[in-house]
């Protein structure tokens, strides 16, 4: 099926900013002015949170398997992740675009309607951004404010000994999602007649292609009353953001590999690539869980729920952060962890 293409050059930046304010409703008070103006005007009852992510075209997405409305769904909510690490709200985005002529107004269009779907389920206003072209590849930077009851956000620095250390949800899923996306774009590149198959890996590849920020993490804890005393982002693999936690709180933390929570399918399709499903959740990357320490009077609210796993407990500096087998063997946590650069070299 042919579908239109409207070239970026008929409309002109000045006509897709138009175009793309003419889908745009503010609806957090806090927003006073949007697109529109030199600058947005937000207020702030408390201390507000910012947070900034640039995403670019062969170093964090490959738009051969990754679709334009997710790219732009991903891009917000790994954002709004950030914001809820610091236990905030974002409220607000500012998107900025580097969009060659590759691109037509109506691939943009499709970013868009990622972006503002995220917007939409997350009770976040786009306000602003800014648009140009580029020479190559797409460029993508967020910008999220959030806003905190002063002195109430919580940073990665203020663990203490003996707390417990707690993650939402499972880990390692969208590592595998990557490796099966990466898989099946093998395939079809030595032979385009074969349509990639993605059937039964419909978690691990959703984990991957559509990340959602844990926001009803952030109102269970304060409707609970619990303050986590410190928290911080799963992005770039559990390891990684432990060592993140204790390095910035001067602590150690003893993690228990049987209590790591991973989903059956990760399980699964890991050992079906022969890789080692604990690996994969200590080092694979962008879970968008959060990770968070609580104080062992709150052990009894968390223990029962489904999406919260104690994974073990802060220690001393001189401890160092370690991985406790199940038959009690210590092993220090490497921070090999994924980063951007290290995922290349993953995926050769
Ligand atoms: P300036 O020249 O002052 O930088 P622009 O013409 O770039 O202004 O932007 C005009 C308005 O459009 C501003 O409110 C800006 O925030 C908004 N805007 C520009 N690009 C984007 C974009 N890609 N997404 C959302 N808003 C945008
Ligand atoms: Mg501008």
């Amino acid at each position: 099926m042919e579908t239109a293409r409207t070239e970026l050059s008929d409309l002109g930046e000045f006509g897709l900013i138009d175009h793309i304010q003419k889908k745009i409703k503010l609806n957090n008070d806090t927003s006073i002015l949007g697109i529109g103006d030199d600058g947005a005007v937000i207020s702030s009852k408390g201390s507000s949170i910012i947070s900034t992510d640039l995403l670019l075209e062969g170093v964090h997405f490959d738009l051969s398997y990754c679709p334009l409305k997710h790219l732009g769904y991903k891009a917000a909510v790994v954002n709004f992740s950030d914001i809820y690490a610091m236990n905030a709200f974002p409220e607000q985005l500012l998107i900025s675009l580097g969009v060659s002529n590759r691109f037509s107004v109506e691939a943009v269009d499709e970013l868009y309607s990622g972006i503002l779907l995220a917007c939409e389920r997350y009770g976040v206003d786009l306000i602003g951004g800014d648009t140009s072209s580029s020479q190559n590849g797409l460029v993508i930077s967020a910008t999220a404010f959030g806003q905190v009851k002063e002195g109430t956000e919580v940073r990665r620095s203020t663990a203490k000994e003996k707390e417990l250390i707690c993650v939402t949800g499972d880990l390692g899923a969208a590592y595998i999602g990557l490796q099966i996306l990466n898989r099946e774009k093998r395939v079809f590149k030595e032979n385009p007649n074969i349509q990639p198959n993605l059937e039964g890996y419909d978690y691990v590849v959703e984990r991957q292609l559509k990340p959602e920020a844990q926001k009803e993490l952030i109102h269970w804890l304060s409707e609970n009353e619990i303050r986590p005393t410190a928290m911080i982002d799963v992005s770039d693999g559990l390891a990684s953001e432990i060592l993140h936690l204790c390095q910035s709180s001067k602590k150690g933390a003893s993690i228990y590999i049987d209590k790591l929570p991973i989903d059956q399918e990760t399980f699964r399709v890991a050992e079906e690539l022969n890789l080692d499903p604990i690996t994969c959740a200590l080092n694979g990357g962008e879970d968008y869980e959060l990770l968070f320490t609580i104080a062992q009077k709150d052990f009894e609210k968390v223990q029962n729920q489904s999406n919260i796993s104690v994974i073990g407990h802060i220690m001393d500096e001189g401890s160092g952060a370690n991985v406790i087998s199940q038959g009690g063997q210590q092993i220090p946590l490497q921070a090999q962890g994924w980063n951007a650069f290290l995922k290349k070299d993953l995926d050769k």
